[in-house]
């Protein structure tokens, strides 16, 4: 992609968006190197950080769900195959996934309040959580993986927070930033493309022909694939039922849910 931009001559500029000022004409972006981009139209894809989501629009958060995660460099000598591994289990799910150059994401879906006390600064009991599944455990066995010796624990937000407010005078929203999703339906990554593609053709429809119809129908697909992927994760979630007592399972069977 970056060679792609070079080759059409699209210059960048790496810099933090830190305030966003709008005019009659447009807006204005000030950046953490002190220097400012006035554009007639501005694309967030600043994921879960939304940055141009002020105080005039609604985020709603559905959930507290937060992954607690370690990334595993693989022995040379082992061969993973390359499937992702979701487990069940009263506080949550675990999640295994190969990731690109011999690495393995191990992580831990739960609830922020649900997050064992301690857990943030010892790995040992992370690693004594995943030692309790049926299917994890013997993975981490299999590919010769000691989750005791992560080397650093992350900790990510996972919730899943929308918006119906993609599209504002001068601002598109696509990605996380138009709305996050549980990393349980697996959307995130093609959501952010897909919606990265339309964000650009709606910026094209406004810019060259002046016309929102683009825009208008990039919002209205975006939403309707939020309320088809949050029908499909209350099924995920519903499927499940050896831990219907569990304060992480009753949740998701909220009255929200099944509207
Ligand atoms: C542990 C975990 C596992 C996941 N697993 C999966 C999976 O298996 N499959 C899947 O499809 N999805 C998965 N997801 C979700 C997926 O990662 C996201 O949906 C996806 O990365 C969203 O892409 P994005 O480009 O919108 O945002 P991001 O990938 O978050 O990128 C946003 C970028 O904006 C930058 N930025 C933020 N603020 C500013 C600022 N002020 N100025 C300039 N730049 C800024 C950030 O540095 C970042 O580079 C997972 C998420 C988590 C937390």
């Amino acid at each position: 992609m970056a060679e792609t931009l070079e080759a059409d001559g699209v210059s960048r500029d790496f810099c933090e968006a830190r305030q966003f000022s709008r005019s009659e004409t447009g807006i204005a972006v000030e950046l953490a190197d002190g220097s400012s981009v006035n554009t007639r139209l501005l694309v967030d894809c600043s994921g879960r950080s939304a940055v141009t989501a002020g105080s005039a629009v609604t985020l709603r958060r559905l959930n507290k769900l937060v992954a607690c995660y370690g990334v595993f460099t693989l022995d040379e000598d082992v061969e993973a195959i390359p499937v992702t591994l979701v487990e069940a289990v009263a506080i949550g799910w675990w999640y295994m996934s190969l990731l690109p150059r011999g690495r393995m994401l191990v992580g831990l879906f739960t609830d922020s309040d649900l997050l064992p006390a301690g857990l943030r600064k010892n790995a040992g009991l992370w690693a004594d959580l995943a030692s309790q599944t049926t299917a994890i455990s013997p993975r981490l066995s299999s590919l010769g993986m000691d989750l005791a010796a992560a080397p650093e624990l992350h900790f990510a937000a996972a919730s899943t927070v929308t918006t119906s407010d993609l599209v504002e005078p001068f601002i598109i929203r696509a990605g996380d930033a138009a709305s996050a999703l549980d990393p349980l339906g697996a959307n995130g990554l093609a959501t952010a493309l897909w919606s990265g593609i339309q964000a650009a053709e709606s910026v094209v429809g406004l810019l060259t022909e002046n016309d929102g119809t683009k825009a208008v129908r990039y919002q209205q697909q975006f939403l309707q694939g939020i309320a088809s992927h949050l029908a499909a994760q209350t099924a995920m979630y519903a499927s499940e039922q050896r831990f219907i007592d569990a304060p992480f399972w009753q949740r998701r069977r909220g009255p929200w849910l099944e509207n």
